[in-house]
């Protein structure tokens, strides 16, 4: 294990030279996301033993998006195990935009991945729960463990989304026309859209890997909240479309498991090692942080982290 200066320096660095590179542009589709400000930015690791380090607008909430898929699937993992969501969702690349109807429509309605539109309001909808509250509450109270007890839902944020969501609408009903739904389909596409309206800081994103990292143990808060045999599943979704149509390009160039959102952040999991996160609003054409992928990019190539490395 590398010491904690050793980190902090490659996590000062990774800020300092792309804290602020140029490139891309703020998500403007979801309203409330075209007005937070460019230039914030922020970077963190958290270790498999809990140490801290960090750089930037590190107190900065923002939107979760679709890192929230990984914290979902978690969930539909421990509800129901990993062949019966590879089955139901499926467990492979799309090569496809994360709302593409296209793929759908070329896999007979099944998703394929949970960590795009639909395979996430598929994983949404196969939450075993009693009602639309319950599904809620056990899908926020796992983005809690994974992550951080202050993660909550931004009610501006949600309205922004719940009342822009119209093609995630269509897709619920399509899933549920070819039998890959397994609730009612606008009470999946209301969760799913909750669940992406979440505000949490760079480090808990950090944290979040971390628990991945360490086979479901939090090391943060010490609780263990997945069972050890389904982080591989998820981390291996991660690899194949964590950063949809360039995950490819992530795999091959960074080697790390990575998960991105449209709010600007970035996960990346060093297993048995490590989350580092990283968190700047503007995006890249497919929708992936700009500077989050560089930031995320130099911490590991920095301490020397790459799956594929002999
Ligand atoms: N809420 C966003 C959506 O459904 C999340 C997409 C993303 O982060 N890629 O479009």
């Amino acid at each position: 294990m590398l010491d904690l200066n050793t980190i902090q320096s490659a996590v000062d660095t990774a800020h300092r030279d792309f804290g602020q590179a140029p490139g891309g542009a703020n998500a403007d589709y979801i309203p409330f996301l075209a007005n937070i400000p460019s230039d914030l930015s922020a970077v963190a690791v958290v270790t498999a033993q809990g140490d801290i380090l960090s750089a930037g607008d590190i107190h900065y909430r923002f939107a979760i998006e679709s890192i929230s898929k990984v914290c979902t699937l978690a969930l539909a993992l421990e509800d129901w195990g990993a062949e019966a969501v590879q089955q139901k969702i499926g467990a492979d690349a799309t090569g496809m935009p994360f709302n593409s109807v296209m793929a759908l429509e070329l896999h007979g309605g099944k998703p394929l991945s949970p960590l795009v539109n639909a395979g996430a309001i598929a994983s949404a909808s196969l939450i075993k729960a009693k009602n639309t509250e319950d599904r809620w509450s056990r899908i926020l109270s796992m983005q809690r463990k994974l992550g951080s007890a202050h993660i909550k839902l931004s009610a501006q944020l949600n309205e922004s989304e719940q009342t822009t969501n119209f093609h995630n609408r269509a897709i619920a009903w399509l899933l549920y026309s070819a039998g890959y739904l397994y609730c009612d389909p606008m009470e999946a596409c209301d969760v799913y859209t909750r669940q992406c309206s979440t505000l949490l800081t760079t480090v808990e994103l950090a944290t979040m890997g971390a628990t991945l990292a360490t086979g479901g143990l939090n090391p943060v808060s010490k609780e263990q909240v997945l069972s050890a045999n389904n982080t591989p599943r998820i981390l291996a979704d991660m690899t194949m479309e964590g950063l949809y149509d360039t995950s490819g390009d992530w795999a091959y160039t960074v080697g790390l498991p990575g998960k991105s959102g449209v709010g600007g952040g970035i996960l990346a999991v060093v297993p048995g090692v490590m989350g580092i996160a990283a968190f700047s609003p503007p995006l890249d054409e497919v929708g992936n942080s700009v500077r989050g992928q560089k930031m995320v990019a130099s911490i590991a190539n920095t301490l020397g982290y790459n799956l594929y490395k002999s």
